[in-house]
């Protein structure tokens, strides 16, 4: 205690002793983890000005966080937005997506039908709730899909860079004129490609989002969200929705996310060439009956599609296999006998990971609905990770021999 300060009980010294100290004379490489709720000001009036916004200041973690504002801008740089809010995960970020697009009762939302299964059931289990009206429809028919706008005029559209499990590339520059020629924002969840791979604000998109959970943090370790947006009203709506309905970004997975994005280019570059082998390996396979992987024998207008969208000559990282058994049993025997890829929930991860849509993704949806998605039972989706892509197929390949047998 210097003589300036008198001396205080010990109760006190718990309290305060060591905190606000010197800012550091040398600047951090990293960002510090600033787990604080709240800032405070040496008068009334500064933080006065910070709250009202008339000068620059965080005043409470809930509306902002240095670490977390990190994120956020790395994130709007890499997405060429104007700015970004973070929430505390995909969903909590795509919820205020929605939000923020000004959707109310009355409103319709043109869904892609190939969404990932949560997306599908927010819009249906809580927007409908809100007398919000939901209609799906395929993405890649865009004649069908301007003609469903025009009808329906919906405010949102909505819709996903890489289609979950089936991998079709969206054409967001075309949906992009179809929203706005009714006057609709086209929300993209850009989950699966990440900014390495697209970036769909500079195709026309104007709100996109992710989960941060996959790509972008890529090891499994920290759940998140971000929206990214070059309009600044839908800006100010996303932080008014961070700031009120409150699934914030707590500092630690910011951290975690923040450096993750270090190696996104090499993690993705690595992934996506191991899935490009993968495809290749294993569409002749004699117990596999179709591989979908973006570009396989695609027609000519999706290949087109694939270069105008993606920014890199890269396809993504995940690769969905139709076993020739198309069964439930199929897929679990051969699922189970994997001995270095994971059974899990996600994707995205440094590890490869598979993953059962008809009883994970897509589970609740009717078999009725599964089968016009094209989502059968013996389908299983691959999240390819960067290990040695020869130990990743002869694991596969044995895990298939295995389910043969034990049939
Ligand atoms: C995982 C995922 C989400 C949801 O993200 P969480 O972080 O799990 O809340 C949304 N969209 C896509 C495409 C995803 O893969």
């Amino acid at each position: 205690m210097n003589s300036k300060n008198p001396k205080r009980a010990i109760e006190t010294l718990l309290v305060h002793a060591g905190e606000r100290g010197a800012k550091p004379v040398g600047d951090p490489v990293a960002t510090p983890l600033y787990a604080t709720t709240t800032f405070t000001y040496a008068s009334m009036s500064e933080l006065d000005r910070a709250f009202s916004g008339e000068s620059a200041g965080y005043v409470y973690t809930r509306f902002g966080n240095p670490t977390v504002g990190a994120l956020e801008e790395a994130v709007s740089i890499l997405e060429e937005g104007t700015g970004a809010c973070a929430y505390a995960s995909g969903m909590a970020a795509l919820h205020a997506a929605l939000i923020a697009s000004g959707l109310k009762s009355g409103a319709c939302v043109l869904a892609s039908d190939q969404l990932y299964g949560a997306t599908t059931a927010l819009l249906h289990n809580f927007f409908k709730n809100f007398g919000v009206r939901v209609t799906a429809a395929d993405f890649s028919d865009l004649d069908c899909l301007r003609e469903l706008a025009r009808d329906i005029r919906p405010q949102v559209l909505i819709a996903e860079t890489i289609s979950n499990p089936l991998l079709k590339i969206c054409a967001i520059d075309k949906c992009a004129e179809i929203a706005h020629e009714v006057g609709a924002r086209l929300i993209i969840d850009n989950t699966f490609a990440s900014p390495y791979l697209c970036q769909p604000l500079t195709l026309g998109a104007d709100i996109v989002m992710h989960s941060a959970t996959k790509y972008l943090s890529g090891h499994g370790d920290a759940t998140g969200g971000l929206v990214v947006t070059q309009d600044n009203k839908l800006l100010s709506a996303l932080a008014g929705a961070k700031k009120l309905i409150g699934g914030v970004l707590g500092v630690w997975d910011a951290h975690e996310i923040m450096r993750g994005l270090k190696t996104l280019a090499l993690r993705m570059e690595r992934q996506c060439n191991n899935a490009a082998h993968l495809a290749e390996r294993f569409a002749a396979h004699r117990r596999i009956a179709r591989v979908h992987y973006p570009g396989r024998s695609a027609p000519q207008s999706e290949r087109e599609t694939m270069e105008r969208v993606l920014r890199v000559e890269l396809r993504g990282a995940l690769v969905s296999i139709e076993l020739r058994e198309n069964t439930r049993e199929a897929a679990f025997r051969f699922m189970d006998a994997l001995q270095l890829c994971l059974r899990s929930t996600s994707l995205g991860d440094v590890f490869t990971g598979v993953l059962h849509p008809a009883t994970a993704s897509h589970r609740d949806l009717d078999v009725e609905r599964r089968r016009q998605l094209g989502i059968s039972d013996g389908l299983v989706r691959i999240s390819v990770g960067i290990e040695n892509v020869a130990d990743i197929i002869a694991d596969i390949e044995q895990a298939l021999n295995v389910a043969a047998a034990a049939r």
